[in-house]
């Protein structure tokens, strides 16, 4: 995903007052630590991404120790996946860590010591003449992030939603010129992932929402063990355990559910039963119907499900002989195809020296770059930039990576966006269990959806709500006696209550 950071914020002190009231109890009691002795409910992990992972770790912390991961690729790490060019880890999906302070992939890289450097977000803009246009960007660049204050505070104050691009008209800002669109595509486009006119002008959380971490910094992992290292280094314990099981190569077909148990069918023609069940499947695995429910899921969970959005992007990492662009770390160039081989990230910034420049794409030129030969691709490419750097000998690249996560059958895209009017009920028809089954995934916080650290957030949530339920179905005078008796003044109205 890529930045230039927008120096604004809030929609997280008004999405954090509509947060169901049960989350700040059930806190309490997680906080309270060592509630749970070794049980023996036996919880389905599907998906071993950041969510999956992030709640194996929670339950297991708490003393959830039967825990059986389900995974359909082998590896762990889902969209945090790194692979080698020309010696240099580049990463297929997430790199940049948004945000510093409270953020737990920011807290995790350095308390597992992952590489990380600061993105000071400096551009270079030309257009199609090869001209040097970053002062007039810079200004367009102010013109549209203040504009976007004022839509921010504007769509507070009225009922209803309506596009970003409405938003942007509304306030009277059109791109009629290359730079323009550029400029706005930099800023809105290539955060959320989609051209402004699918996004909601209410919930821009998805540029405004790591302010809340109380740092807006941007890092971008320069590991050269990956940035997935610091998922398994997380996980490490969990995976080493005895009791985990950890299942690799695994796709699960079908899930059936109900208010006891989950079971769980593998295309390999295994069944799974567990207490529980946690999934993380990616919102574009849920949209396709790669799995199938049994019962369906509710008609809310399923609108809810088809009507938020799922982007389609790309990276692809270029390997030159030698470094012919700009020195910034972004290089932006004004094409006039909105999305395709205008967004570069220079990475000599990330790796000195190593002459890799990382294009991104997104929406249908992402997907274009997947259904097409990889020949085709880069002679486009190599046309674009011939033609933005016209005073320089720009050869070949001798090297070249493809993401490829759009059409893949366990991802189909990217992350997800807000569209236009899904509303704040739609988002917790997303996020609500049915039965015994979890639904967890970076679409599934809102304030957080499309990052690695929702992904984290929302599977220490699922895992926080699934042990408070077991709790509650299993009040046991033994256990009452010993949260009383460890639990000192942390011990809440709510264990009392099960007493
Ligand atoms: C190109 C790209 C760039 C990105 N850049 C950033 C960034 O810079 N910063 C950031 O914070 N975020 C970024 N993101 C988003 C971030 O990567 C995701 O939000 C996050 O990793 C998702 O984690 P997850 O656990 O929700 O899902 P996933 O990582 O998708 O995990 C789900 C797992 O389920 C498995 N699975 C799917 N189907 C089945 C099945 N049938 N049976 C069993 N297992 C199955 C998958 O293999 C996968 O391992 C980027 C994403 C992409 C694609």
């Amino acid at each position: 995903m890529t930045r230039r950071c927008l120096a604004f914020a809030v929609w997280l002190v008004l999405l954090s007052t509509i947060l169901p009231e049960g989350n700040a109890r059930r806190r309490n009691w997680y906080e309270s630590g060592e509630l749970v002795e070794n049980t023996d409910a036996k919880v389905l992990i599907l998906g071993a991404g950041a969510a999956g992972l992030s709640a194996a770790k929670t339950l297991y912390d708490a003393g959830f120790k039967h825990i059986t991961i389900i995974e359909a690729t082998d590896r762990i790490g889902g969209r945090v996946k790194n692979t080698e060019l020309a010696g240099y880890p580049v990463e297929l999906g997430a790199m940049w860590v948004y945000g510093k302070g409270s953020n737990p992939v920011y807290r995790m890289t350095r308390r597992y010591g992952i590489s990380t450097i600061y993105d000071n977000t400096d551009w270079t803009v030309r257009d199609v003449e090869g001209r040097n246009v970053t002062a007039r960007a810079d200004n367009l660049y102010d013109k549209v992030d203040s504009i976007i204050k004022e839509i921010s505070q504007f769509s507070k104050t009225y009922e209803q939603d309506y596009s970003l691009a409405g938003g942007l008209r509304y306030f009277d800002y059109r791109t009629n010129t290359d730079i323009g669109v550029a400029v706005e595509g930099t800023i809105l486009d290539f955060e959320t992932g989609v051209p402004s006119k699918a996004h909601s002008a209410k919930y821009l959380n998805m540029i405004e929402g790591f302010e809340d971490f109380g740092n807006n910094e941007l890092l971008i992992c320069n590991d050269r063990r990956g940035f997935v290292s610091m998922l398994e280094i997380m996980s490490e314990e969990v995976l080493a355990s005895a009791d985990t099981q950890l299942n690799l190569d695994t796709v699960v077909t079908d899930i059936k559910y109900d208010s006891d148990s989950v079971r769980v069918d593998t295309s390999d023609g295994r069944v799974f039963d567990g207490d529980y069940a946690i999934t993380t499947f990616s919102l574009g695995v849920l949209q396709k119907d790669k799995i199938s429910f049994r019962p369906s899921l509710p008609f809310a969970k399923r609108f809810a499900i088809d009507t938020f959005g799922f982007v389609s992007f790309s990276h692809i990492f270029l390997k030159f002989d030698y470094g012919f662009w700009d020195d910034t770390t972004y290089v932006i160039l004004a094409t006039t195809i909105r999305g395709r081989n205008s967004f570069f990230l220079n990475m000599n910034v990330v790796y000195p020296g190593s002459n890799i420049l990382l294009l991104s794409l997104l929406d249908v030129s992402a997907e274009w770059v997947e259904r097409v030969g990889e020949g085709e691709v880069i002679g486009n490419i190599m046309e674009t930039l011939r033609k933005f750097y016209p005073d320089q000998y720009v050869d070949y690249p001798v090297d070249y990576v493809f993401s490829r996560w759009n059409f893949d059958p366990f991802y189909l895209g990217a992350w997800s966006y807000w569209p236009p009017n899904f509303t704040l009920e739609d988002m917790e028809q997303l996020i609500a269990p049915v039965g015994h089954l979890y639904f967890a995934g970076e679409y599934a916080h809102e304030l957080h959806y499309g990052f690695v650290h929702g992904a984290y957030l929302s599977g220490v949530r699922a895992a926080e709500d699934l042990m408070t339920d077991w709790l509650e179905n299993h009040k046991s005078e033994k256990e009452c006696y010993e949260q009383i008796v460890n639990g000192t003044l942390i011990v809440t109205a709510t264990i009392m209550e099960m007493c």
